[in-house]
């Protein structure tokens, strides 16, 4: 594959030098459980996201759960997530014995569409998992409003949008919970797996931290049902050195995603997802309902919008290709000529096996089964090179072009 969906070994050996430095701190402290590594990254974390408390975890996934845990969500209780998006979303609730409800996504921005949520509330909602997918924030304002009326928590997904911003605020602060991911492929990627919790509430922080240390206080006594959610303090190490190239990173997605936009919105029939069939934005409803997104039917390819009050951080650059079987033809014409392309996410999470009703069909949720079938990520990592970004840009060119 001459253009990779994503390299990691480019970033990382740029940096070589100062990640053995921080292997060997590590390895000569002989500190290798939570300590003074941990507690320098949640600081930096704390500071940047603008937020109270930052907690190290095991993986965004673990975050998630520990967010959950510590809100107390359990059987008979309600969650409402997304159906577009990454399985963790709604695995986390359902492994505790909750049941993660579906809601749709707006066709537009790919996120939560609020009066869908709002719909989908019952007296047993206890909390809405909003998720900033490829790196745009949900409309947190609308989710916090709802929220707020109905006695509802909030817990962000930000695994894909660490340094997005909504409104000038950084995402993650905002609910009551906002969790991350370094899995390698997100934007601050560690050498395994970590991720993070944040929250602006000291009780709720304290709680968290207890429940990541199998909620002993003091040592060996045992209130609360924790398990072991730590960060490795090598992990923390690592992403020490690599956050304050973070900025850069964002940097170069954003060139790449604005080269996209520019070249392909120039092809004939291409545009941008029109802003105005967006149905999640409070300020942007006019009228049009989820299904606005069908009217997107006649152009040959949909560019992924940035609104212009969210800061994107384009963890994915993410096409729609309207049409029977034309992402999959998109998706091989990539292929053969060595452009590698990524379906996020093909099976939307109200279809998944584990989570279809014991009776009866699952609820319908039109816009995130009709994602499905019409998304397609291209490359958009940092380190591409400029000869990659043209074999991409012409790869999605002639097959405009080929298929009119
Ligand atoms: C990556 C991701 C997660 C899980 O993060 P891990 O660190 O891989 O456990 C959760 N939610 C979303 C939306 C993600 O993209």
């Amino acid at each position: 594959m001459s253009v990779p969906l994503l390299d990691l070994k480019p970033q990382n050996l740029a940096l070589e030098p100062a990640l053995q430095a921080a292997f060997q701190r590590v390895l000569r402290s002989g500190h290798y459980i939570l300590g003074p590594e941990l507690d320098q990254f949640e600081a930096a974390m704390a500071s940047r996201l603008q937020v109270r408390h930052a907690l190290g975890v095991s993986s965004g996934t673990d975050a998630l759960l520990l967010s959950l845990m510590a809100l107390d969500i359990g059987p008979g209780d309600e969650v409402i997530v997304p159906s577009f998006t990454f399985f963790a979303t709604a695995g986390s609730v359902a492994r505790l014995g909750a049941t993660p409800v579906f809601a749709d996504v707006c066709p537009v921005c790919f996120n939560l569409d609020v009066r869908d949520v709002e719909r989908r509330l019952t007296p047993r909602t206890r909390a809405i998992m909003p998720v900033h997918l490829f790196g745009q924030s949900a409309d947190m304002d609308a989710l916090m409003n709802l929220a707020r009326k109905h006695g509802l928590r909030v817990i962000e997904d930000a695994a894909q949008a660490l340094g997005a911003g909504y409104r000038g605020r950084p995402v993650g602060g905002i609910g009551d919970f906002g969790t991350f991911s370094f899995f390698p492929s997100k934007n601050l990627g560690a050498l395994g797996d970590a991720g993070l919790l944040v929250t602006q509430d000291d009780a709720l922080a304290e709680k968290a931290r207890l429940l990541r240390v199998h909620g002993a206080k003091p040592k060996y006594v045992h209130h609360l049902l924790g398990a072991n959610f730590r960060m490795d303090p090598l992990q923390a190490a690592f992403l020490s050195v690599k956050l304050p190239c973070l900025d850069g990173y964002h940097e170069a997605r954003r060139r790449h995603a604005a080269v996209y936009t520019e070249r392909w919105s120039a092809l004939p029939g291409v545009r941008v997802a029109d802003p105005t069939a967006c149905g999640c934005v409070e300020s942007m409803m006019s009228g049009a309902g989820a299904g606005a997104g069908a009217r997107a039917g006649a152009a040959p390819l949909i560019l992924p919008v940035a609104y212009s009050h969210n800061e994107v951080i384009w963890n994915q650059y993410t096409l729609r290709v309207p049409g029977e079987g034309r992402r999959e033809a998109l998706r091989t014409w990539l292929q053969e000529r060595g452009v590698a392309s990524e379906i996020y996410y093909p099976v939307p999470l109200h279809r998944q096996p584990c989570f279809l009703p014991a009776t009866g069909d699952p609820p319908s949720l039109p816009v995130s089964e009709h994602l499905a079938g019409e998304v397609l990520s291209v490359p958009v990592f940092p380190e591409l090179t400029s000869f990659q970004i043209e074999e991409v840009i012409e790869g999605v060119a002639s097959f405009i072009h080929g298929y009119g």
